[in-house]
């Protein structure tokens, strides 16, 4: 068995190879940049009027102003304006040569092609050619999650493609004889599989490719073949159920038969002890315990930062402190425990959690508390860390 932290060692050192491609704008939403972004502009590219207005000489302390010219935005001035003068700008305008102030509207009375000003007024409103992003600076680095916000940056550059990582391909199976698909009636012995859709899912968020996933009873001939099946068309295996003790556990020898180096097959982390995971050159393979719990803590804790990885991604899970509402005690403390909490304003809320099996204490949970190995209570009150999901 070994800790948390070598496994987490082991997945950031495991060599991981990262194809890159050219895609659209309207499909770079969420993918990760596999290049920096350089401005071949300034921004505003012009001296850019920040209200409607009139423009002027900030120090002019002429009385009224003679109104020159309009313009609109996306329209070049025909004029400089002189003292004394003033051209009527709208939002987004070029302010014209030597104005560098915009008098807002509303502050001015226009009468017989002149205006006057009836009050003061500390902005200049002029926002200056190059002050948000000048020509050649760095905008955005290479390994950078795209987000709508990323987005609006690379196409205010002028920008239509852009080079990101490849997506990941992934394929999902569940194995277990007592499984039964969603939407079947089912025998007394059976449950619904729901790890292949909460993995899928989880696997979806990451802006991995999901290729598809698949339900396996505990057969070593047909666990064997569906893993075969898959690995040729995918880069990363994920496998619930079956890597336990159990009698009917086979998947961590069926991957040692396929030629899989097996990394770690035990973490010191709970819920999901008997957590695997193998390499054979550029395919991995999790097999992750089946229970509905331990999937979802294992992807998130391990996996999630892994797929990510592979898509030149250094990802740091979202923390967040708040105070401890209820004591939290436990007997044994040799393995790392994840639990379901409630983070809110400031507040951790301990919720009901009855173990690995209860897949519903996740839905209330917005976070997962750590209690740390060697951790046997965190008193009522202490400031704590949660890891958001
Ligand atoms: P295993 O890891 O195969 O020993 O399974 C541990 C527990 O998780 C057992 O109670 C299984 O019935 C349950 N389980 C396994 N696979 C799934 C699945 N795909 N969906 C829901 N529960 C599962
Ligand atoms: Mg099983």
């Amino acid at each position: 068995m070994i800790l948390a932290e070598q496994a987490e060692k082991i997945l950031n050192n495991v060599p991981v190879k990262l194809d890159s491609e050219t895609v659209n704008l309207d499909e770079a939403l969420g993918r990760i940049l596999a290049q920096d972004i350089i401005s071949r502009i300034n921004m505003p590219p012009f001296n850019k009027s920040a209200m409607d207005g009139y423009a002027v000489i900030s120090n002019d302390k002429s009385k009224r102003f003679k109104v020159i010219e309009t313009i609109p935005a996306g329209v070049i001035p025909q004029k400089k304006v002189h003292p004394g003068e003033c051209a009527r700008v709208m939002t987004g305008g070029i302010v014209p040569e030597s104005a560098d102030r915009v008098i807002i509207k509303e502050l001015t009375l226009e009468e017989n092609g002149y205006i006057k000003v009836l009050g003061e007024e500390e902005n200049k409103n002029v926002c200056i050619a190059g002050e948000d992003i000048k020509k050649g600076d760095k905008v955005l680095k290479r390994g950078t999650h795209i987000r709508p916000q990323e987005l609006g940056v690379i196409a205010s550059m002028g920008l239509d493609q852009v080079k990101v990582y490849k997506k990941s391909k992934v394929s999902v199976i569940s194995t277990g004889s007592e499984l039964a698909l969603p939407g079947k009636n089912i025998s007394q012995s059976q449950i619904y599989d729901s790890n292949s859709y909460s993995l899928s899912a989880q696997v979806l968020r990451t802006g991995a490719q999901l290729l598809g996933h698949k339900m396996v009873l505990d057969e070593p001939d047909k666990i064997e073949k569906l893993i075969s099946d898959f690995l040729g068309l995918c880069d990363v295996l994920l496998i619930s159920g079956g890597v336990s003790m159990g009698d009917f556990d086979y998947v961590p020898s069926i991957l040692k038969n396929l030629g899989f180096t097996l990394h770690f097959e035990k973490v010191a982390f709970k819920p999901g002890k008997p957590t695997v995971f193998g390499t054979k050159q550029d395919q991995y393979v999790f097999g992750v315990p089946g229970n509905p719990v331990s999937t979802f803590v294992v992807f998130e804790i391990f996996i999630k930062p892994f797929l990510l990885r592979m898509m030149g991604h250094s990802y740091k899970p979202f923390m967040s402190s708040g105070i401890l509402e209820e004591r939290i005690e436990r007997k044994k403390a040799k393995r790392a425990f994840y639990i379901p909490v409630e983070y809110r304003e400031g507040f951790i809320k301990v919720l009901p959690y009855h173990g690995s099996a209860h897949i519903h204490a996740l839905t209330r949970a917005n976070a997962l508390l750590c209690i740390p190995r060697g951790v046997k209570e965190i008193e009522k009150g202490s400031w704590v860390n949660v890891r958001q999901i």
